[in-house]
Order: C-alpha cells, then sequence, then structure tokens
C-alpha cells in the first residue's frame, strides 16, 4: 500500500513540469459556445413594430418605442439588468429581428446605467432619450397671484 504522501510528493513534482490548468482571463479567451445567451441584439431591418416581443417578456425587459410606424421608425429600449436571457422574445419574433450575442456576454458594471442600451437610429434614439429627460425634469409650478 502506498503512502498518502507519497502521492501527493508526486503530483507536487509534476505539477513544476505541467503547464498551469488555469487561464489568463480576462487577458485570453476562448470563444463562447454558439448557442449562448448572452446580451439581447436587435435587428430593426424587417421589424413590423407588432410588439409581440415586448407583450411576451416575462421580465419586462424590452419595450419597443414607436416614432412613425408607417416609416418603420422604431426605438428598443432593453433592461439587461430585468433580462433572464431566456429567449422566448427571440422565438417569437416572426420575422427573425431578435437573437442573443454570444460574443457580447461580459455584461457585469459598476452602475446600473449601462444595463439600460437603446437600439435604433441614432437621431431615433435621441429623441427618445430627450423625452424621457424632459419628463425627469420637474415642471415649474404655475404662480397664481
Ligand atoms: S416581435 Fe419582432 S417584429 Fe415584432 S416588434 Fe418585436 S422585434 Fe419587431
Ligand atoms: S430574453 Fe427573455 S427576459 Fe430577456 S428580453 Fe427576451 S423575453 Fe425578455
Amino acid at each position: 500500500m502506498k503512502l498518502p504522501i507519497a502521492g501527493m510528493l508526486r503530483d507536487v513534482v509534476e505539477s513544476l513540469f505541467k503547464r498551469p490548468m488555469t487561464e489568463k482571463y480576462p487577458f485570453e479567451k476562448h470563444p463562447a459556445p454558439e448557442r449562448l445567451r448572452g446580451e439581447l441584439m436587435w435587428n430593426p431591418e424587417k421589424c413590423t413594430g407588432c410588439c409581440l416581443c415586448s407583450k411576451d417578456c416575462p421580465s419586462n425587459a424590452i419595450e419597443l418605442i414607436t416614432i412613425d410606424k408607417k416609416a418603420k421608425r422604431f426605438v428598443m429600449e432593453y433592461h439587461a439588468d430585468r433580462c433572464t436571457y431566456c429567449a422566448q422574445c427571440v422565438q417569437n419574433c416572426r420575422f427573425d429581428c431578435l437573437n442573443m450575442s454570444n460574443t457580447q456576454w461580459e455584461l457585469a458594471a459598476l452602475s446600473r446605467k449601462p444595463f439600460t442600451v437603446y437600439y435604433g437610429k441614432d437621431e431615433d434614439v435621441q429623441i427618445i432619450l430627450d423625452k424621457q429627460a424632459g419628463a425627469k425634469t420637474p415642471q415649474p409650478k404655475p404662480v397664481t397671484t
């Protein structure tokens, strides 16, 4: 019968000549599996504005904001911190506008702000941001004499 100490010593000596099993993350990264569910991505090209995605989202993580339905001007507001990464919206979109990225998955942040993402044309996103900023600014009370 081998003494346990002998086995331990052999492991120690062997480990001196082996490459470490750990990875140098984040400096070296393995590609993520193809089906990994990372951040939600939206392709507006074929979007009809049906809002099925936002109605079906169990965690209220997406909102499709319509600027001009005829001109197909929509903005998608996505809350990555509410998302459960269930991919229900991806499966339910009949026009293949949504997918979950397998490259954008390092989503940790020190504040909540980066978790709210706006997809759409820059000028349309700006309209929504301006509206939201206006809604948050307290309006002056009318002066009565
Ligand atoms: S379900 Fe698809 S087509 Fe409908 S609003 Fe969402 S992204 Fe657009
Ligand atoms: S992946 Fe699930 S939780 Fe996230 S936005 Fe889509 S339906 Fe909502």
